[in-house]
């Protein structure tokens, strides 16, 4: 399966590509901005998006989704738990110091056992809310990998002071949805560099004594 991560945005969001190599069909992930750059990369390996998946709608996350969705046609998929937060474009670009982006319709709600199949590839949705209400995680079984989006980074874990935000329920999250994964799994975490479940068992403080 083709996969490329690169950061987009100010906030250097990273944003996955993910191309099935027979029929060509793409999932990209987290379209947070600079989407000439994700249709170069969808260009460069001859893919068409199929899915836009959202792991919480921050304005790192999803501020590129419109974009990319009219210059695809592909459907945008986040989970509803989301929505207030969705609502809240306005502000959040306060707090970056962008301009609002254009306003995404969902077309579809992604919770807790969705699979979203591109090739013979599934794409897992696994709930984890607590960094949002909303945050989901996407777990590829064959390709050993979990997109994580900001639940859970490399040495650290996601913040839980912004609204939606609850410091009890990421642990639980990440205790109930995450640990189980097999520890060769690769993570790809919302921000920063990728890392393995084996290696955030071991090193990560914020997963001790869970
Ligand atoms: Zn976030």
């Amino acid at each position: 399966m083709i996969h490329e991560v690169f950061p987009v945005g100010i906030l250097q969001c990273n944003c996955s590509v993910f191309g099935d190599e027979q029929s060509r069909e793409a999932i990209v992930v987290d379209p947070g901005d600079d989407i000439a750059t994700v249709l170069d990369v969808v260009a460069r390996h001859g893919l068409t998006v199929k899915a836009i998946v959202i792991t919480h709608a921050h304005i790192d996350h999803i501020g590129g989704a419109q974009k990319l969705k009219k210059a695809t046609g592909a459907p945008v998929y986040m989970n509803q738990n989301d929505t207030e937060l969705q609502k809240m474009m306005d502000v959040q670009a306060a707090w970056v110091g962008t301009a609002p982006p254009e306003a995404v319709m969902i077309d579809s709600d992604a919770k807790d056992g969705d699979r979203l199949v591109i090739g013979a590839t599934e794409f897992l949705v696994l709930d984890t809310p607590g960094h949002t209400q909303g945050s989901i995680s996407l777990w590829i079984p064959s390709e050993g990998k979990l997109v994580a989006g900001d639940t859970l980074f490399r040495d650290s874990i996601g913040r839980t002071d912004l609204p939606g935000g609850d410091g009890r329920q990421i642990l639980r999250s990440i205790h109930e949805k995450l640990m189980p994964l097999p520890e060769d799994t690769v993570v790809i975490p919302g921000h920063g560099e990728t890392t393995t479940m084996g290696r955030e068992k071991q090193f990560n403080y914020f997963l001790r004594g869970l």
